[in-house]
């Protein structure tokens, strides 16, 4: 609306514009009458209206305002500086002209429609426009028109007044989109006051907190704090927005639900007059998700997804740390290489479901055993590594590892069922015992190997005797590889006793190595290289070749006599499919009978069978061979299993045979086993037999068969034949 300077302006103009239509009247009046008087009036007037003028120039020049004068045909009779300004033209251009002149042909028809109208009401007409001005900038005027009338009342023109609120627009349109932003956006927004004091929240603000705007005015932000920030923090909030003008963070706050979340938050100070603090805008997230997702990406990348435990990457980065901070603190290093007994056997038998919440458990009960500064990792599997840092005395990382064992051996509740394992620790130390990470790693897996080869359920310390044992072994792969060549075997056969007949009616081959320089190698000692580097496969052949020589020559002396032959798990892979077919073509080039041989297979090899195992075990009896469960009682021992396959005979562990007379509970168990095992249709044959009692025991129990010192040590088949020749009886 025009203020009352308009007006004033208005009315001034529309006066001197009458009067000058007025004097005009006079002058033509004047000149009808004489020239004396006529020169008088002229001077008068003259004077008058240049003192007008002068007034009007000085008052049009000093408005902010832009002013014109047009005639009622629309022509320019002036215009003031603020109109020369916003249209970049001096009045001298725009006297005389029309406004096609000085704007752009749409623009120009309508305004010249506009003023048409208020030439033609007499009214004034006031409104809004946005004209286009010089370098193609818009403005927004506030424009007035009105017209001038001539003192018979009777319209001469019109004058504009126009007043720039192009700034004031924008300054509107600004707030009210953000005031449109404030409602809808889904940012949280909240102001306080200068004292911290919520006056106004928005409504993704209120969302975010659950709150409503009316519960929480008057309060400070602390009042959603989760307790995860203390007093200083908000303190250091303030300080920084008061120095800076603003502060951003991340803050843990509580919903009005309780529910806990996590805001990305910014605050700004908003100035008052003078440099004054009028109050504080917060603008805030919920990144509570995006922050879980970027802990899971983390961890994906650092962390053992099952237990949460570094993962094998991340150990290495550690254990690099560490052995800075050691050589620094001058303080020892200890690795620990756990890896849990039997493990695998839970987890096929009772699933992977299973298995995964008892590596969970043992993750925790390892955790539970170390301090805070130490570092566990799963290097996937059953294996975890611990890192002790800080270590004075060396005898502490033994002393971690027993509780570690003895935590570990403690029932497991997996559901419904009860499980047991144990661990086998290797421990190494840096400096002491190796220097880089790979060997230390190294290391602490040889001295695990050795836990694990001494019986289990026990830590090793490497040693440099391990060492050597390691440099032993690799020599003795060489010779091995070249026994293979030289076939340097022979084998011994230990007589199994029938029961019933006190007769001997199987023998079990036994595998010997002659070595050249250390002379006889025990099978213990290089089976298991053997295994590990597939040597027991072309081994494997040469004993099963030799086998089935003696039991086809010991079955023409006493009929219906079997040869058993041990066999290895390795032997039972893809790979070996040629080798087992190999002893079927032998058994045929021999003219062999169904159950001449027996294969002695472990309880592992059933546990572990896939569709490849079951498949070339069902082949090998298909073509004649007996199978022979070994060791029965030390592994998983499930006769229930052991129904899934066709097995014939059932070996009972020497272990077991040798606790048999320790307790009444071992004899009861061996009899139960023995009971089973002959519903389901098994022989049971006792190994490790050394004592009458023990042989007693064992036939009270209805055992089928017996092999061990007490009858006969494993002799060369030559002193076999003899005996066989005979009667075949050994005492
Ligand atoms: P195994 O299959 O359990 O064989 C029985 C082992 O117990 C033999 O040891 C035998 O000498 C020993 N033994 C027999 N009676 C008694 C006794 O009354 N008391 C004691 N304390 N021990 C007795 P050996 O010959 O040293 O063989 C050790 C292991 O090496 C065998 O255990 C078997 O697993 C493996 N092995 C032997 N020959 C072969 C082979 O040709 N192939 C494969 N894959 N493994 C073989
Ligand atoms: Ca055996
Ligand atoms: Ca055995």
């Amino acid at each position: 609306m025009p203020d009352a300077r308009l007006d004033a302006l208005l009315s001034l103009v529309s006066d001197y514009y009458r009067e000058v239509e007025r004097d005009r009247g006079l002058l033509e009046n004047a000149l009808a009458v004489n020239s004396a008087e006529l020169e008088e009036l002229y001077a008068r007037l003259r004077e008058r209206t240049e003192a007008e003028r002068a007034i009007f120039r000085s008052f049009t020049n000093a408005v902010p305002d832009l002013f014109f004068v047009k005639s009622g045909q629309g022509v320019y009779r002036g215009c003031n500086p603020a109109f020369e300004r916003m249209l970049g033209l001096r009045e001298e251009q725009v006297i005389g002209r029309t406004v096609h002149d000085v704007l752009p042909h749409a623009m120009a028809e309508e305004i010249t429609r506009i003023e048409r109208q208020v030439i033609e009401s007499g009214k004034p007409d006031l409104r809004e426009q946005w004209i286009e001005v010089p370098h193609g900038e818009e403005r927004c005027l506030e424009m007035l028109r009105a017209p001038y009338f001539a003192v018979d009342g009777s319209p001469l023109g019109l004058i504009g007044i126009g007043r720039d609120v192009t700034d004031r627009r924008r300054l509107e349109e600004q707030t009210r989109l953000a005031a449109l932003v404030y409602q809808s956006t889904g940012e949280g927004m909240l102001v306080t006051d200068a004292d911290w004091r919520i006056v106004d929240i928005n409504p993704a603000g209120e969302r975010i907190t659950g709150y409503e705007a009316a519960e929480i005015l008057g309060r400070t932000p602390e009042f959603f704090n989760s307790g995860q920030q203390d007093r200083a923090f908000y303190e250091a909030m303030r300080e920084s927005v008061d120095r800076t003008g603003h502060w951003h963070g991340e803050v843990s706050d509580r919903r009005r639900s309780g529910e806990p979340h996590t805001k990305s938050v910014v605050v700004n100070r908003l100035a008052g007059a003078e440099g004054s603090v009028q109050g504080y805008v917060m603008l805030f997230s919920d990144i509570t998700e995006k922050k879980q997702a970027d802990e899971l990406i983390w961890k994906q990348a650092n962390r053992d997804m099952l237990t949460g435990l570094l993962n094998r990457r991340m150990l290495r980065e550690r254990l690099e740390n560490e052995i800075r901070q050691s050589d620094r603190s001058r303080c020892s290093l200890g690795v620990l290489l756990i890896d849990l007994d039997h493990f695998k056997e839970i987890n096929d038998t009772l699933g992977h479901l299973v298995g995964d919440n008892l590596l969970k458990e043992a993750a925790r009960r390892i955790s539970a055993c170390t301090r805070e500064t130490d570092a566990i990792a799963r290097l996937g599997g059953d294996e975890f590594i611990v890192l002790l840092t800080r270590l004075t005395d060396p005898r502490q990382a033994e002393k971690v590892a027993s509780k570690i064992i003895a935590r570990l051996a403690e029932p497991f509740q997996l559901g419904e069922a009860v499980g047991y394992i144990s661990a086998s620790v290797g421990i190494t130390l840096y400096p002491q015992d190796a220097r880089e990470v790979e060997d230390l790693l190294k290391s602490a897996d040889q001295a695990m190997y050795v836990a694990k080869r001494q019986g289990r359920n026990r830590f090793s310390r490497f040693t440099q005797g391990l060492q050597t044992a390691a440099q032993e072994r690799l020599r003795m792969v060489g010779d091995l590889r070249k026994a293979v060549a030289d076939a340097s075997f022979h084998l011994n056969f230990q007589p199994i006793v029938d029961v019933a007949t006190g007769q001997i009616h199987k023998a079990e081959a036994l595998v010997r190595w002659d070595h050249p320089v250390r002379g006889l190698v025990a099978p213990e000692e290089f089976i298991p290289i053997a295994e590990e580097t597939g040597l027991i496969v072309p081994i494997g052949d040469w004993v099963f070749h030799q086998a089935a020589r003696w039991a086809a020559r010991w079955r023409s002396i006493v009929p219906g006599f079997q040869v058993t032959v041990n066999v290895s798990p390795v032997q039972f892979r893809s790979e070996a499919a040629a080798s087992r077919e190999s002893w079927v073509g032998r058994m045929q080039d021999l003219a062999l009978e169904r159950d001449a041989l027996i294969l002695e297979i472990t309880e592992g090899l059933l546990l572990h069978a896939d569709t490849d195992v079951t498949s070339a075990l069902g082949a090998l009896r298909g073509a004649g061979l007996g199978i022979a469960v070994d060791d029965f009682g030390t592994g998983y021992s499930s006769l229930a299993y052991l129904h899934r396959f066709d097995v014939d005979f059932l070996k009972i562990d020497q272990a077991f045979v040798a606790s048999l007379g320790t307790s009444e509970s071992n004899a009861t168990l061996c009899e139960a086993i023995i009971v089973m095992a002959h519903k389901l249709g098994l022989k049971v044959v006792a190994e490790g037999v050394e004592t009458e009692a023990q042989a007693d025991l064992l036939r009270k129990a209805h055992c089928d068969a017996m092999q061990g010192f007490l009858f006969s040590r494993p002799i060369p088949p030559e002193q076999l034949e003899a005996i066989l020749r005979h009667g075949a009886q050994v005492r």
